[in-house]
């Protein structure tokens, strides 16, 4: 005799005809179709039409007929095939049935605040509220076991390649990675408190200190930033860090790791090695330093094609230092007056002061210039710069170089939106390099770190000599389609360097003694060279699955006030824990969340 064989729901084909089978899962779906009931039951692998009919299993169809959705049960019986004309070819099981003979319900559910078997828009608030039967629904189980996979071909990766996955703690003192930590006070050591890590960054260095040569983690991180659309206050890193490496060495590590992961979870092709572009030639050509290279229509500086211009507003701003700096639109001659009066809208929403736009069509030129100013020359040489031709649009933005360029590179992408060229199974990375070391505070003016302060000189800026800003970095970023994914550099392991940038961004030698002491001690005792970087897990998963919120790829994620709506958090304590906390709170009652 055939014994129960216990299955999933996505199992099932023709070839267990007969089969004797019991599955377990929730209920997706019922019908009643004259006393047959069909019951649609799904679990993560899939789902099993099972059908109850009353003159062979009568208690077991009763049963059935109590059913609804998201009831949790187990059933057995014979599989079968769908009657010819009833298949679903939409599932994996769609060829057979299971002809039930046992019910069992091993839970009920109350009626679920949303639909659970589809995709359909829900209120985010409510979905996070009930995260867990959020979670159930189709779109969340692919995005995690996607996520999962991910990971897995990460860890697959970087273990074949000698990296030893080292956790390292959440209660430390501090990262400076730019943001604010989040403290956690200590009780046993009144009125001292741990910083939660914004990164393993001090720690990967020491472990390179300490020998391991190539270290990896997926590491938990904590910023305590303002909100904003697209962040969480907690998120994951891959984070590496090698000795004795070559910037080249890294990129290489981490080519290797993205098309591993792209094509062993998402069976994409990823080509390397990727392009490349110094961070001036990124602000140069795309007008950001995270440049999307799914589309052309670079930015062209075509202030000399206006020298001794009539047209008002660009003389004037050449004449005041500024630059004008165009796009060309293909085919964008088509567009009406209207249609380039709301892109004018548009960049004006970006910050432009203007976007001037010259197009010839078939009916000849149009544009937003005084007829006055179109000279042929002027034409001729736009298109020598541009390399516009008949039937396109050219976009001009004049201002400072930087924000130009910014608000040209907007408008770049924005037109790239229009036109449906930022395709997301499109997959285009690129390295942006030779950052510079320092940049300013725009608010304080204050010389900060481009990327933290333990990155090193590039060869030729060693000395930090000069003007600080004109240093340079060997720092490195990689981007995917105009998205950062992490940043990375070679270090400074050399002490006396790392004092004299502690010195240069403003430091004094007791607050560097008393944040970094610990780092610059270890600096001697055999510091070998080092460097590593740390990519953004959720961003790439988000990227991957071409979704438009973090949230839609982290199990538990905070909303966008950085609450978790379902455990309340964060909440208030008992008084008697703060007690022991030796902590008081000043916050009136009624401003209390
Ligand atoms: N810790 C750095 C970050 O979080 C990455 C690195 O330099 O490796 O951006």
């Amino acid at each position: 005799m055939n014994q129960t064989r216990r299955i999933t729901c996505g199992e099932l084909t023709a070839k267990d005809e007969s089969s004797d089978v019991q599955l377990r899962g929730w209920v997706n779906s019922t019908r009643d179709h004259g006393g047959l009931i069909f019951i649609d039951v799904r679990d993560r692998f899939g789902i099993t039409q099972v059908v109850f009919d009353p003159r062979n299993a009568g208690e077991a169809t009763e049963l059935a007929s109590t059913l609804r959705s998201e009831d949790v049960v187990a059933a057995g019986g014979l599989v079968r095939r769908r009657p010819a004309g009833t298949e679903n070819a939409k599932i994996a099981t769609g060829e057979i049935e299971i002809a039930a003979q046992t019910l069992e319900i091993l839970n009920r559910s109350k009626t679920p605040p949303f639909p659970i078997h589809t995709d359909g828009d829900v209120d985010e608030s409510l979905r996070l509220r009930y995260r867990y039967l959020d979670l159930r629904r189709p779109h969340l189980q692919r995005n995690i076991e996607l996520r999962h996979r991910a990971v897995k071909a990460v860890r697959d990766y970087l273990d074949a390649n000698g990296f030893l996955e080292i956790e390292t703690p959440m209660l430390i003192k501090q990262t400076p990675e730019g943001a604010r930590d989040f403290v956690v006070p200590s009780r046993l050591h009144p009125g001292a408190f741990y910083a939660l890590p914004q990164s393993p960054q001090l720690f990967k260095q020491l472990l390179m200190v300490a020998g391991f040569q190539r270290y990896f983690q997926i590491a938990r991180c904590f910023r305590d930033e303002d909100t904003r659309a697209d962040r969480q206050p907690e998120f994951t890193q891959i984070d590496l860090e090698t000795t004795f490496p070559t910037q080249d060495d890294i990129i290489a590590v981490m080519e290797g790791t993205l098309a591993h992961m792209f094509r062993t979870a998402l069976g994409a092709q990823v080509h390397t090695p990727f392009a490349r572009l110094t961070h001036a030639e990124a602000m140069r050509d795309y007008g950001s330093d995270k440049p999307d290279l799914r589309f052309g229509m670079k930015l062209h500086d075509v202030g000399s094609a206006f020298a001794g211009t009539e047209f008002k507003i660009f003389a004037n701003a050449l004449a005041a230092g500024k630059v004008i700096i165009a796009i060309v639109e293909s085919g964008g001659a088509i567009r009406s007056r209207r249609d380039f009066d709301a892109l004018g809208v548009t960049a004006a929403a970006f910050g432009a002061k203007g976007l001037a736009w010259i197009a010839r069509a078939a009916d000849g030129i149009k544009s937003s210039l005084p007829k006055s100013a179109l000279t042929d020359q002027l034409l001729a040489t736009l298109r020598s710069i541009t390399g516009a031709s008949d039937g396109d649009a050219i976009y001009m933005v004049a201002d400072d170089a930087a924000v130009a360029r910014t608000i040209a590179g907007k408008v770049r992408l924005h037109i790239g939106d229009e036109k449906g060229l930022r395709d997301p199974k499109v997959f285009a990375f690129c390295w942006v390099l030779d950052f510079p070391l320092f940049e300013r505070d725009e608010e304080t003016g204050a010389l900060q770190p481009a990327h933290h302060p333990f990155t090193a000189p590039a060869p030729g800026s060693e000395s930090l000599e000069g003007d600080p800003l004109m240093l340079r970095a060997q720092h490195y970023d990689v981007v995917l389609n105009g998205m950062e994914l992490g940043s990375g550099s070679i270090r400074i392991h050399d002490p006396n360097m790392q004092r004299k940038i502690f010195a240069m961004l403003g430091y004094t030698p007791e607050q560097v003694e008393q944040r970094f002491g610990f780092l610059l001690e270890a600096f001697e005792y055999g510091a070998p060279p080092h460097g590593g970087i740390a990519l953004g897990l959720d961003r790439i998963i988000l990227l991957m699955v071409g979704g438009e919120s973090i949230r839609e790829v982290i199990a538990f994620p905070k909303n966008q006030r950085f609450q978790d709506v379902m455990v309340n958090a964060p909440t208030q304590v008992e008084p008697g824990i703060l007690k022991e906390l030796h902590l008081r709170t000043d916050v009136e009652p009624s401003r209390r969340a």
